[in-house]
């Protein structure tokens, strides 16, 4: 069995060796620590290893684990689905949120956001697989929700995220991942500011980042599965 900081720094390499072999440098990935279901000691433990970003799903076990680690240098992601009547704890103690991808969200978390914290960092989940029963805005309607949470005071637009389909064939999986840096540059016309692409998880770090990917988020590689 290895350690937790092993297997980060596998994690590492693995970034390393994939911006390598596509020309790319790895100071350009940010590695987005997902610890979704795992104790605030692993992250604990990841963070000594030299982990910075971590990433949760759930919304109260989060906020537990950002009050139980207020001694770290943490820049915490909220990466789950959002529900409208829940945004508070999300614009008061998270520093990003990848999910966004309604204006109503998007509005509520600006109005939310406490006046002495920094913007919070947006990323719009677009629904690159077009699968009916997930989150994400449909990719035709990206740029005008783009338009929208641009002009929020409370939110900085980052960029986009996306969770693509299980694809068994690389093919296939590399064109949704393809797709995704397509809207990205697109949209980045529009929005100059934006810099991060959020794609890319234990499973498809490689692909994603040789489609341009700048932030992956790796959970199984690095604290192991989860029940
Ligand atoms: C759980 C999760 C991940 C991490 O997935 P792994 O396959 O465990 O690396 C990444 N992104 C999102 C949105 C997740 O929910």
């Amino acid at each position: 069995m290895s350690t937790i900081a092993e297997r980060l720094f596998e994690a590492q390499a693995r970034i390393a060796a994939a911006a390598q072999n596509s020309g790319r440098s790895a100071q350009a990935i940010t590695l987005l620590a997902v610890s979704k279901t795992k104790p605030a000691s692993d992250i604990r433990e990841a963070y000594l290893a030299g982990a910075r970003h971590f990433g949760e799903n759930y919304l109260q076990e989060g906020v537990e684990k950002i009050t139980e680690l207020a001694d770290l240098a943490i820049h915490w992601h909220f990466i789950g689905p959002l529900q409208s009547n829940k945004t508070r704890p999300v614009a008061e103690r998270f520093d990003w949120v990848h999910s966004v991808d309604r204006l109503k969200i998007a509005r509520r978390l600006s109005e939310q956001r406490p006046e002495g914290l920094t913007p919070l960092n947006v990323c719009l989940q677009v629904n690159i697989s077009g699968e009916a029963s997930k989150s994400g805005v449909p990719p035709a309607e990206l740029a005008a929700l783009a338009q929208g949470v641009s002009a929020l005071p409370g939110l900085t637009l980052r960029g986009l995220m996306a969770i693509p389909a299980p694809e068994a064939d690389v093919v296939r999986q590399r064109q949704a991942l393809a797709q995704m840096k397509q809207l990205f540059d697109d949209l980045k016309v529009q929005h100059p500011q934006m810099d991060t692409l959020s794609m890319g998880m234990s499973g498809d770090l490689e692909a994603a980042v040789a489609e341009g990917s700048t932030m992956v988020r790796i959970g199984t590689a690095i604290f192991g599965t989860r029940k």
